[in-house]
């Protein structure tokens, strides 16, 4: 198979941990005898730097020429995002991207390794229950892009943000969704708030009309307030959760922080055509860029993505995926997933060993040629 891929590794970690990623790429087209042809282009404070915009047309067109986009992050330090070069750089470019591009579904997967449980806020019990799932987030309707408005009322100061869908937008998520599940475990669950809002409401019509297509796949709605206790409480129940824009963005935060760091997540946002940018869900991260610490198992599980949401390439992703998997079990751990361990000192040394970024990539590279079963 041949395919184009726009990089865009952008600020902070971006060009970091997008080298380590583009390191498994080769490997992956070396040995499933594929042509991956890579073209860089810059976005973000990067991009401000050379061409004075965040999202310079030149990256625009590439990214128009290609069959998919590897996106790093973007963003400058927190401190100063007043300055020209960071102010409403995310805005500009990620969100430009997402616009451009009509990308209407976030695909946002969310596991945690038993290996990996100490690191995360959740109990070990909750934990042995089995953590996997993943938020499919509407990502072009909702108050993100209905009217907004400020304006004054009888002396008052009034704000308002109209929060809109219409029927096709639900179903086309809706059958992302079930599609997603077909190749999980089959079971959805609709978040929305029908008890109050009438645009859920019409959500929850249009799911479980969808879902009549899916007769082999599970449906049940529940509602936002429950569905954000139940992540924390018994995260087990979730295969495919599928909500709006405004749920999604909420909810797919608080379940990243379950697995114990940004750097282990991937994302995905497609389109109707199946036209994808793939991404790690973090940021650019700027308190440790340059320090060679940051862990590229977001950006390199973004790859994996791009494999079989883009490409149909199943095996390819698994294999990377596997990779990854075997490399946190045999003990490999970046800063981000060492410090928070509350294994002794003694036996955090005989059971996992700190690594840095191209260390961490090294041993998943070693995994996926090695082709481990895990
Ligand atoms: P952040 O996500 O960059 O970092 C939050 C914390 O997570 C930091 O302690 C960071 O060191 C850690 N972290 C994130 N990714 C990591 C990785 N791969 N390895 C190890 N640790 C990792 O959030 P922030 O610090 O609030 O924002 C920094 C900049 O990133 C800001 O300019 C913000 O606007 C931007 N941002 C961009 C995106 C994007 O590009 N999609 C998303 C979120 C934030």
């Amino acid at each position: 198979m041949e395919k184009k891929i726009a990089v865009i590794p952008g600020d902070g970690i971006g060009e970091e941990v997008m080298a380590q990623a583009l390191r498994v790429l080769n490997v992956v087209e070396r040995d499933f005898g594929h042509k991956f042809v890579t073209t860089k282009a810059l976005a973000g404070g990067a991009a401000y730097d050379k061409y004075g915009s965040h999202m310079p047309e030149e990256t625009l067109a590439l990214c128009r020429q290609s069959d998919a986009i590897l996106f790093g992050s973007v963003g400058g330090p927190v401190a100063e995002m007043h300055l020209p070069k960071w102010k409403n750089c995310e805005a500009n470019s990620i969100l430009n991207l997402r616009k451009t591009f009509k990308f209407n579904a976030n695909f946002r997967p969310v596991k945690i390794l038993p290996e990996l449980q100490d690191i995360s806020p959740l109990k070990a019990e909750v934990i042995q229950r089995g953590v996997d799932m993943v938020f499919v987030r509407e990502l072009l309707g909702d108050c993100y892009f209905g009217e907004h408005k400020t304006f004054s009322e009888n002396g008052k100061r009034k704000a308002t943000d109209l929060a809109v869908y219409d029927e096709d937008q639900v179903a086309s998520i809706a059958h992302v969704a079930f599609k997603a599940a077909r190749l999980r475990r089959n079971k959805v669950t609709s978040v929305d708030k029908a008890n109050v809002l009438d645009n859920s409401k019409l959500w929850r019509q249009v799911v479980t009309e969808v879902s009549k297509e899916y007769p082999d796949v599970e449906l049940e709605h529940m509602l936002v307030d429950n569905c954000a206790m139940q992540l924390i409480r018994d995260p087990s129940q979730f295969d495919v959760v599928v909500t709006t824009n405004m749920f999604g963005d909420i909810l797919s935060d608080a379940a990243a922080v379950l697995p114990g760091s940004l750097g282990l997540l991937a994302s995905a946002s497609l389109n109707q055509e199946g036209f994808g940018l793939y991404e790690p869900p973090g940021g650019s991260a700027q308190d440790i860029a340059g320090t060679g610490t940051a862990n590229p198992v977001a950006q390199i599980l973004s790859v994996a993505m791009m494999l079989r949401y883009s490409f149909s390439l199943e095996a390819e992703a698994a294999a990377v995926e596997r990779a990854v998997e075997a490399a946190l079990k045999s003990g490999c751990r970046t800063r981000d997933i060492f410090r928070h361990s509350k294994a002794s000192a003694a036996e955090e040394q005989t059971t996992t060993r700190l690594i840095n970024c191209q260390e961490m990539a090294d041993e998943i590279l070693k995994h996926l040629e090695q082709k481990v079963l895990v």
